[in-house]
């Protein structure tokens, strides 16, 4: 099969990954084989191609093929696997597989499992014709749903479980930070609730998706935030996808005292004021009963995917169009 291989990190311009010629690998146990069929490009694609998550040790094995947001049908089972068979559509998230019995696996929390093998990352993932999957890590995904929307799989469930986290209702007002391909998806989830939703981006091209998207305002903000004060203390909360210190740390200071702020990229967000009570809560992707809730509104129609696709062999041009600001919403590799 053809793949594109990640054999040493380093910039994209520099086309890091290799189009390859790869073995198809025969599925094992519980896992199955998968033909991709569409794989998001996600920003912490990115980060792991360039090396900036070297040290976090990742990627976790030499000669990877990234890819963490796919549909693909199953093709062969492992002799384990029961509850699948050959045609199914399936889907995997960042999450690869967890250990299934630590305290966070018992507890409904899967994805904190220390344990977890990541999708594209520590495994090969699906930047390929072919990948394996744990049958047991992976969503089946409803007949009504074209597979380009693969980003349901992370920007998706990262937009779902960080709104959820939000604590909105009707009378609250939220600021949505960061409108790409996390933020346009986390738009439509927060109207759901019926608050008053406002995006906001330092990219005058994002204003048109996010009222698309369906947000009652849009604030452009200056490149470093300069303009923030209009702001201060007018949201009940904030979350925030854009990955960048002066959009988190002004981001808290949009919140009035007591009220929530989400953080689901990395960034720093200086002193914390205990004195204004707020709530800075953490949140990344989800568990498998997440990604069903996601895909459950998807099928329902209620949130989609703005998608630009690509060809396989064409992923170092997504990565570098997604790196510069290029993508409305999210790229995707198209294999059908
Ligand atoms: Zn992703
Ligand atoms: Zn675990």
């Amino acid at each position: 099969m053809k793949a594109m291989v990640l054999e040493k990190v380093g910039k994209v311009e520099e086309n890091p990954l290799k189009y390859k010629d790869v073995d198809i690998k025969k599925p094992e146990g519980f896992e199955i084989l998968i033909k991709n069929l569409a794989c998001g490009v996600c920003h912490s694609n990115l980060h792991m191609i360039e090396g900036d998550w070297v040290q976090y040790g990742l990627p976790g094995k030499s000669n990877i093929i990234p890819g963490h947001e796919i549909i693909g049908r199953v093709e062969e089972l492992g002799d384990n696997v029961t509850d699948l068979k050959k045609g199914d559509i399936v889907g995997l998230q960042p999450l690869y597989s967890a250990c299934g019995k630590c305290e966070y696996c018992l507890s409904g929390r899967e994805h904190l499992c220390p344990y977890g093998k990541w999708t594209g990352e520590t495994v090969d993932g699906g930047y390929a014709e072919y990948m394996i999957a744990d049958s047991r890590y992976v969503n089946k995904v409803p007949s009504n749903i074209d597979p380009v929307n693969a980003p349901l799989f992370c920007p998706g469930v990262t937009a779902y479980t960080a709104v959820k986290k939000a604590e909105l209702s009707p009378d609250k007002t939220v600021y949505i930070v960061g409108i790409g391909g996390v933020g346009h998806i986390a738009l439509q989830i927060a109207k759901l609730y019926g608050s008053r939703v406002v995006a906001v981006t330092t990219s005058k091209n994002h204003e048109d998706l996010a009222y698309k998207m369906g947000a009652d305002d849009v604030v452009i903000m200056d490149r470093n935030y300069e303009n923030a004060d209009m702001l201060a203390k007018t949201a009940d909360a904030a979350i925030i996808f854009a990955p960048a210190d002066a959009a988190i740390k002004n981001s808290i200071k949009f919140v009035k005292d007591g009220g929530v702020v989400v953080q689901g990229v990395r960034g720093n967000q200086g002193e914390f004021d205990f004195t204004r009570e707020l709530k800075i809560k953490g949140s990344k992707i989800g568990t498998r009963q997440d990604m069903n809730e996601v895909l459950k509104l998807a099928a329902d129609g209620k949130i989609k995917v703005e998608s630009k696709t690509y060809k396989l062999e064409e992923a170092n041009e997504a990565l570098k169009a997604l790196k510069h600001g290029e993508v409305n919403g999210r790229a995707v590799l198209k294999m059908y």
